[in-house]
This record gives structure tokens, C-alpha cells and sequence, in this order.
């Protein structure tokens, strides 16, 4: 044996391991052992109450009977604590979540042939080039243009906004502090930290 411990080819097993492989051995570690699914759910569940009534701490999910009454508005309802945005497709932390948190553009992204005088493709065949997954985009970033901003594709996005959850009940979108249809808040002073995936695969 070399002189690596049990611990470290673990953590590095699990560096190695995609998430479909992580996830399976997550879900049967929850079905063997009560404690893993108590210490999982403290990870990736979250109770309403927790989202609506002022922020408790996090390990009080002392909601052990999800069957309240439908008086009390979805008082101790478990949900989950990770969800993929609507806007940005990315999975975000729900307790994570501020007006400020998703970064993209309204507009859809275009090519500008100009940036490509000498390519025949751009030339004569435009229609067949997808500006959202063309090779020529990690090239040349500033030959692909966000129809909403005039900025390049790899510029921050110019819609600054909430994550909105793919499977949000309506309820919960329709009071939130955001709408798609209102006019963003530009903040073009934000920290431009976050990479902005505007990729469509
Ligand atoms: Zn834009
Ligand atoms: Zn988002």
C-alpha cells in the first residue's frame, strides 16, 4: 500500500466520479442508513418556512410531518434547496438566491459577418452557422454579438435578475421581488466575478 490513507483515495475517487455516479451512491448510502438521509436532507432539503418566515437556522428542519393543514400556508412543506433557473439553466442555491444572482441577456445572440471577411462559410452560407454553438465563438468572441446590448459573447450578461426555479409553484414566482417582464435593473457596477453561461448545450 502506498502511503495514501483511506480518506484521500476516497476524495480522490470521488474527484474522479461524474455526478450520475455520485448521485446513485448518494441515493443508496440514503436508503442504507437513516442518518446519511437525515445529514443529506440537511444539504439539499429546505423547509418553506424556512424561505418565508424570517431566515431560521438551517439545521432547524425539525419538520419530521410534512402533513400540515392547508390553513397553515405551507408551513413546514420540504422542498428542495438546489433547483435549475428557467433564465440561465443553471442549478442555484435557493438560500443563495438574490436579484442579483442570475446574469444573462434578454436578446438571442448573432454572428457578425464582418468580423469574418475572408471565411467563405460566413460568406455564402451564413443560415447553416449557430451563433449559440459555433466553433468560431471561443476564437473570436467579439465577431458574435448580443442582439440586446451590442455586446460581445464572452461580456457580462445585461439582465440581472433572480434564479427563477424551473418548477417554481406559480405562487412563489408571482410574489417574488422580480418579474421577467419588468425592466431590469442594469447594474453594470456589479462585480463582474460570475461567469455568465450563455451556452445553449
Ligand atoms: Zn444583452
Ligand atoms: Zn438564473
Amino acid at each position: 500500500m502506498s502511503s495514501k490513507t483511506d480518506t484521500d483515495l476516497l476524495s480522490q475517487a470521488t474527484d474522479k466520479a461524474n455526478a450520475e455516479v455520485l448521485q446513485s451512491v448518494l441515493k443508496s448510502l440514503c436508503k442504507a442508513s437513516e442518518e446519511c438521509r437525515k445529514e443529506a436532507s440537511k444539504h439539499l432539503l429546505l423547509s418553506t418556512s424556512t424561505r418565508t418566515a424570517e431566515k431560521r437556522k438551517p439545521d432547524d428542519s425539525s419538520a419530521k410531518s410534512p402533513s400540515t393543514s392547508k390553513k397553515q400556508k405551507a408551513e413546514e412543506t420540504l422542498t428542495s434547496r438546489y433547483e435549475k433557473c428557467i433564465t440561465c439553466k443553471q442549478v442555484f442555491d435557493i438560500e443563495a438566491n438574490d436579484d442579483n444572482a442570475c446574469v444573462t441577456h434578454e436578446g438571442y445572440l448573432e454572428m457578425d459577418p464582418e468580423c469574418f471577411p475572408d471565411d467563405d462559410q460566413v460568406t455564402y452560407e451564413p443560415s447553416s452557422i449557430d451563433p449559440y454553438t459555433d466553433w468560431r465563438r471561443k476564437e473570436w468572441p467579439e465577431g458574435f454579438i448580443w442582439q440586446c446590448c451590442d455586446r460581445a459573447c464572452n461580456e457580462e450578461g445585461c439582465l440581472v435578475q433572480a434564479h427563477i426555479a424551473a418548477d417554481a409553484p406559480k405562487s412563489r414566482a408571482a410574489q417574488g421581488s422580480w418579474s421577467r417582464k419588468a425592466p431590469a435593473v442594469i447594474d453594470l457596477c456589479s462585480s463582474d466575478g460570475e461567469e455568465v453561461s450563455d451556452e445553449e448545450d
